[in-house]
Order: structure tokens, then C-alpha cells, then sequence
């Protein structure tokens, strides 16, 4: 049975963050690329948020620079999921889809978060052309124009009112006649005048030519009746999965199933079991916040191995 000291699941921006300090600080991290190499942002075009990139990059561009830089210093990047973690004993255990187990002396899970998407064929078609997930970092693109957002939740009330700040009109098409978001974020859209909410309503199709998305058609639930609402930007904002299913019993999640980590730290309820980026923030859900804890959870990784 293979044995390394540091086992990173996960190769977003978090666990590649991760991964250069800990091949740096000559942990040998083994990493597992999982179902989506690259992590969320190889499904987006442009990134203009990341420092060090002044004139912008593609999203699977950045990420292959992340993987080069991470290979420069010895991480061994493999392709394949991990199936199953056991930490329960010294040294953990993980199981890939190849039947591989491994023992790991501390663990960085980096598994990040999913968006949820509405699963329509012409959101695929246009995603990263006009459709996206993340008003933080997508909106800018919007300026002065007009996009729709779906959805209900606190999330979504909070990139409306983020998006109608930025752009000149946001459609916001909810399937009720009323948000679930707190009373308090209800007023905030409420109170936005160029937020217009589309009650009753779900997005039907995308639509959009060469030149990406031009438009909505909503249906009315209660009526039936369909329309076109004419915009540049659709935005999803029906929530997050983290991806966590094989960390449930192994550490503490929280209610919505995100790893709990100690405030300030990336420390998890396991001693040596470290957890950075979306999977453990669903507050901030950027890159670079995303890097950020990932190096926090090498640092950890490599003083607790030393302590
Ligand atoms: C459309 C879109 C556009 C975005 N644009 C921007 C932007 O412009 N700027 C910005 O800062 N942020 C942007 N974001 C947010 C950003 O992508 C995330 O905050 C960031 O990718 C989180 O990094 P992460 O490493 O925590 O997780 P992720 O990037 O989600 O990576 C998770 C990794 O874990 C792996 N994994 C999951 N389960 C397993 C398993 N069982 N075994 C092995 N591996 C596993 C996956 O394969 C993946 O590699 C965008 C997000 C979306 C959806």
C-alpha cells in the first residue's frame, strides 16, 4: 500500500494553492485531480479578478499555469476521484475509482462546491458566453446593460442587488410570488428600483446567437403564458452543492453540508485533516479566496507534521 505524507483531494485553485507550498516545504503531496481537473473555473471564460493578471486570462488557461507551477516543485497530479476516506485511525486512509488506497499522513481537502444549474440545453450551449453562476465575477462584463438572474434564496437577493448596482436593469425571475430570502434582503431588492422581479416565473430557455446570450424566455407558472425578456446576462443563482458526500461521518459539516473548519484556520474536527476553498466557504466563493486558504491548509499541514 502506497504511503505519502500529504494527500490533497481536489484540483481547483484551492488545492493547487495547496499544493505549492506543501511540494515546496517537500511534503511530496500527492494530489487527485477528480471529475472536473481544473476545478469550476475551467467551465468560465474570462477571470479579471485574480491578481497578477492585469490584462485577464480564461479560466482553463490560469488553471493549467496553477498545474504547472504546482508540477514544478514535484506534486504528483493524478488523474481519478477519491471514492472513500477513512480518519478514524493514524495514518488516513483514501480509496480512488482505481481501487488504490492510500495511506496519507495529513490530508488538505480541497473538493470545492458545485453550482446547481437549471439543467436546460441552451444554458450549456451559452455558459461562459452570457450564462454564468457568480455575479462577483462575472457582472462587471454587464455594465449599463441589462441580465436576469434566477432565483429565490439570500444568494440570490444578494447578487441582484450586486448586479443592479452595475448594470442598468436585473430581471430577477423567481418560480413563487414570494422570495425566500430574509425579510432583511427582501426589503434590500424591494427597495432597488432597477431590480424587476419576474413572480411565478421559470427560465424556459436560454437565447442567444454567434455573439452569445440575447435573451430569457420565462413561463408563468400560474398562467402558462411564456415571454422573452431581452438581456445580455443570465445568471444562476439556485445554490451550491459542496462536494462532501464522502467526508460525511469522517469530519463535522455544517447544516448546509460544508466542512466545518476552526475560524481563521483551516484546521477540520480531525487533527491532521486540513479543508480550504469552496468546500468550506460558502460566504466568499472566489479564486483567490479559494488560494488563499489553500496556502493556509499547506502551512497547517506542514506545522502539524513538524509539531
Ligand atoms: C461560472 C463561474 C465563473 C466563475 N468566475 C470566477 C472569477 O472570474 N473569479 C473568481 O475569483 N472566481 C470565479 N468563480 C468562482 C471560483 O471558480 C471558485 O471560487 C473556485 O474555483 C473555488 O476553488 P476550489 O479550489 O475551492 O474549488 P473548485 O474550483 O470547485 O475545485 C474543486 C476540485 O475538487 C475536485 N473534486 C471534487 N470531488 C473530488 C473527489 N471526490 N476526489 C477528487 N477530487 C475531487 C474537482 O474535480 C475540482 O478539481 C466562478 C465560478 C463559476 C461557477
Amino acid at each position: 500500500m502506497e504511503h505519502v505524507k500529504c494527500l490533497i483531494i481536489g484540483s481547483g485553485p484551492a488545492g493547487f494553492t495547496a499544493a505549492i507550498y506543501a511540494a515546496r516545504a517537500d511534503l511530496k503531496p500527492v494530489m487527485y485531480e477528480g471529475m472536473q481537473p481544473g476545478g469550476q473555473l475551467t467551465i468560465t471564460t474570462e477571470v479579471e479578478n485574480f491578481p497578477g493578471y492585469p490584462k485577464g486570462i480564461t479560466g482553463p488557461e490560469m488553471m493549467l499555469e496553477f498545474k504547472e507551477q504546482a508540477s514544478r516543485f514535484g506534486t504528483d497530479v493524478r488523474m481519478g476521484v477519491v471514492t472513500k476516506v477513512d480518519f478514524s485511525n493514524r495514518p488516513f486512509t483514501a480509496v480512488a475509482d482505481d481501487g488504490k488506497t492510500i495511506t496519507a499522513d495529513t490530508v488538505i481537502i480541497a473538493t470545492g462546491a458545485s453550482a446547481k444549474w437549471l439543467g436546460l440545453e441552451s444554458e450549456k450551449k451559452f455558459m461562459g458566453q452570457g450564462v454564468s453562476g457568480c455575479a462577483t465575477c462575472d457582472g462587471f462584463f454587464y455594465r449599463g446593460k441589462e441580465v436576469a438572474i434566477v432565483g429565490g434564496g439570500d444568494t440570490a437577493a444578494e447578487e441582484a442587488t450586486y448586479l443592479a448596482k452595475l448594470c442598468k436593469k436585473v430581471y430577477m425571475i423567481h418560480r413563487r410570488d414570494a422570495l425566500r430570502a430574509s425579510k432583511a434582503m427582501q426589503h434590500k431588492v424591494q427597495n432597488t428600483p432597477n431590480i424587476e422581479m419576474v413572480w411565478n416565473s421559470v427560465p424556459e430557455e436560454v437565447l442567444g446567437d454567434d455573439s452569445g446570450v440575447t435573451g430569457v424566455r420565462v413561463r408563468n407558472v400560474v398562467t402558462g403564458e411564456s415571454r422573452d425578456l431581452s438581456v445580455w446576462g443570465f445568471f444562476v443563482a439556485i445554490g451550491h452543492s459542496p462536494n462532501t458526500e464522502i467526508f460525511r461521518g469522517q469530519v463535522d459539516l455544517d447544516e448546509m453540508g460544508y466542512v466545518k473548519t476552526i475560524p481563521g484556520a483551516t484546521k477540520t474536527s480531525v487533527e491532521g485533516v486540513f479543508a480550504c476553498g469552496d468546500v468550506q466557504d460558502h460566504y466568499y466563493r472566489q479564486a483567490v479566496t479559494a488560494a488563499g486558504t489553500g496556502c493556509m491548509a499547506a502551512i497547517e499541514a506542514e506545522r502539524y507534521l513538524g509539531s
